[in-house]
């Protein structure tokens, strides 16, 4: 029995929203429920919270039951409000491009570490100053590229992709977040000019092994297949990427990849095939190796 009986108010529309994802086993039920109804009556969460009883129009009713049915559809939440936050950022995005994850937030954070432990620097506030020439690989909607620049405001920030599409959507997250990134279309590195160089090359390439395309979820499916198929064992990108970097790299640059935990092992003896030292691998939050990287020697 719900205990509020006014049919369009915002606990009401709350809990019914709630009932409806449950009734088509969408996990973040709760959450999602809230940033439609957020979406829908323009209000934020937390006004969501406070105003409670206040009631909403039909058109902002209807409105939310339409972002509702969407959801049980197995639209993901990022695509149905075109946009995704990352590294406290927000990030447009289309189907034209992966959604940045939390995972990718471990790179930015490596190579962040890099730069702070790099030849010039010591402290955080020394970020701002670094000039180095960077180049992030498979760019898609531009998160590591931008959450970089915006982190360095100084760095020289380079990013490529293949799907004209993507970098449409980059470019534009890079105007609106007011971060200057030379963006280029390309495969991999045949985006650049050959004598190019950088300090550090960071990638987020497909690494989803391509039979396990099919075991993923509807939301995650429906994200663009370039984007994350990886080839049989999800390295094909990789490789390629790490055979070719040390001949756009500086003496003694870097190179950060993400990866699945299951591919570092892999992934640390063709960076030391190719020249990389030692590599070192970063944790995401659930405490697996995401992130592996490497310093040419
Ligand atoms: N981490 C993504 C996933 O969970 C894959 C991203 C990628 O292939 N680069 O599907």
């Amino acid at each position: 029995m719900l205990q509020n009986t006014k049919s369009n108010c915002i606990e009401d529309l709350l809990i019914k929203g709630k009932r409806i994802l449950v009734s088509k086993n969408v996990s973040s039920h709760a959450l999602d429920a809230a940033l439609l109804l957020a979406e829908a009556s323009g209000f934020s969460r937390e006004k969501l919270i406070t105003h409670n009883d206040y009631e909403l129009s039909e058109v902002q009713r209807r409105h939310y039951f339409e972002l509702l049915e969407r959801r049980c559809r197995g639209e993901s939440i990022a695509y149905i409000l075109g946009r995704k936050e990352f590294f406290g950022l927000n990030f447009t995005v289309t189907p034209a491009v992966l959604t940045p994850r939390p995972d990718t937030e471990i790179l930015v954070e490596a190579v962040l570490s890099i730069l702070r432990s790099g030849p010039v620097l010591s402290d955080c506030a020394a970020l701002r100053n670094v000039s180095f020439p960077v180049l992030d690989l498979c760019t898609g909607c531009g998160p590591v590229a931008i959450a970089l620049k915006h982190k360095c405001p100084a760095l020289e920030v380079w990013a490529t992709d293949v799907s004209e599409e993507a970098l449409a959507v980059a470019r534009k997250n890079a105007e609106t977040l007011d971060c200057g990134i030379a963006f280029l279309q390309g495969d991999l590195f045949d985006a650049l000019e050959k004598r190019s160089r950088f300090f550090l090359i960071a990638a987020n390439a497909p690494y989803v092994p391509s039979g396990e395309i099919d075991l993923l979820s509807p939301e995650v499916k429906a994200e663009p297949r370039i984007a994350l198929d990886g080839g049989v064992d999800g390295l094909d990108l990789i490789r390629r990427i790490i055979v070719k970097a040390p001949l756009y790299l500086d003496k003694n640059g870097y190179i950060a990849l993400e990866a699945d935990p299951s591919q570092m092992e892999t992934i640390a003896i063709l960076m030391k095939d190719s020249g990389f030292s030692e590599p070192v691998m970063y944790q995401d939050l659930a405490g697996y190796n995401r992130v592996i990287a490497g310093k040419l020697s």
